[in-house]
């Protein structure tokens, strides 16, 4: 089956409970159990191993082509759970250096207290990647926030098969429509659901998929640290992956549109967005993935003032941090997602304060591109 089709059908029961088309929520946490049942496989909420959690799971696995997935209460419950899975005390982790805020700051913040070693890498030059005899995993990102930066996914991978360390992958910003990287080669995926697998801005959840031996030690961990999915959410979320493809498909349309706009607009100064033949990760983002999401940023040549008059004069867009959703939101990331960084490292990461990033919606492309003309015309 193709992915729109293991959207809809992928972990479907036939037939459903009591003959629901529908899957249920299970909302009691209490089940009666068999004899002889191991303690992850009782029936329990925060056991990850309830009706509606495993119907999740095997929608989750069917989408990402893998053979097994847990969701998680949060993308960070997710990365934090496969750490604690695959590090102990004296290993040490490759880490891209560009990664998720939340995601950076768990690593660089607490991993001396664990006894982990990281070490920045840079996800872009192979060669000056290596691992020490205490190296146990690498994590990179798909696609960068707020540059748009591809990583070499495919050195990844083979980096480290040739070292027996796992790859894991966020591929929160690409989303399995537009790269699947388990089918790819990664041991490990993982997304904050929150983002476009939910798609409607009303949850906060995580998903994690690989092969069912390593799957199933992840939620072990998380049956201990106790960042389950509440069943409420997990029911809206299996709902929203249905229509998963349909959404992301023109959300990577309309930010193509949108991207190639902006770039031909004099009061632009520079777009990123790896759809772009200008962009640094062009050519092996075009032969990685099926579209280049729905992520872009951009400046004006006006600098910050502009951009707060530009904010002001939009009417489409929320001014919004967070991303996913089938609506478009615009923020500056300095003054959002980044503001807890220092400027000088902002700045060494190309995070100016005029750079402005959107997450582009479902609406029609003219609207936004009729919107987005109007708004550059005020400023
Ligand atoms: C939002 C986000 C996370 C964290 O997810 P939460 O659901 O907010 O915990 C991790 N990685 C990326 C790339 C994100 O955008």
């Amino acid at each position: 089956m193709r992915f729109d089709t293991l959207a809809v059908h992928g972990g479907e029961r036939v037939p459903g409970p009591e003959g629901s088309v529908v899957f249920p929520i299970f909302q009691g946490t209490v089940f009666t159990s068999e004899p002889g049942e191991g303690y992850h496989d009782i029936k329990y909420h925060r056991l990850n191993s309830t009706p509606s959690q495993t119907y999740l799971h095997d929608k989750l696995a069917a989408l990402e082509g893998a053979e097994a997935a847990v969701a998680t209460s949060s993308g960070m419950a997710a990365v934090t759970t496969i750490l604690h899975t695959l590090l102990g005390a004296g290993d040490h982790l490759l880490v891209s250096d560009v990664l998720y805020g939340g995601t950076y700051d768990f690593v660089t913040a607490h991993a001396a207290r664990l006894g982990w070693e990281y070490t920045a890498i840079d996800p872009q030059d192979p060669s000056s990647w290596a691992v020490r005899d205490n190296t146990k995993a690498v994590l990179v990102e798909t696609i960068t926030n707020p540059l748009m930066r591809v990583a070499r996914l495919r050195e990844v991978v083979a980096f480290a098969r040739e070292h027996g360390i796992v790859s894991v992958v966020d591929n929160t910003f690409a989303s399995p429509v537009n790269f699947r990287p388990v089918v790819a080669g990664f041991d490990l995926v993982f997304n904050s659901a929150t983002k476009y697998l939910n798609g409607h801005s009303d949850l906060v959840a995580g998903s994690v998929a690989g092969s069912g031996e390593l799957v199933e030690r992840v939620r072990h961990t998380l049956n201990l640290y106790g960042g389950s999915l509440d069943p409420h959410a997990g029911y809206l979320l299996a709902r929203s992956l249905k229509t998963l493809g349909v959404r992301v498909r023109q959300q990577n349309a309309n930010a193509l549109a949108l991207a190639s706009f902006l770039s031909s607009s004099p009061k632009v100064v520079a777009v990123n967005y790896a759809g772009l033949p200008d962009h640094p990760d062009h050519a092996h983002a075009g032969e990685l993935l099926n579209g280049f999401g729905g992520m872009l940023s951009f400046r004006l040549a006006g600098g910050v003032e502009a951009t707060e008059e530009f904010f002001a004069a939009l009417t489409l867009p929320a001014v919004a941090p967070s991303l996913g959703g089938v609506e478009t939101l615009i923020t500056r990331p300095a003054a959002t997602s980044h503001a807890g960084m220092t400027p000088e490292d902002r700045a060494a990461t190309g995070i100016t304060d005029d750079l402005v990033r959107l997450s582009v919606g479902i609406e029609d492309a003219e609207d936004l591109l009729a919107d987005f003309g109007q708004a550059l015309d005020k400023v």
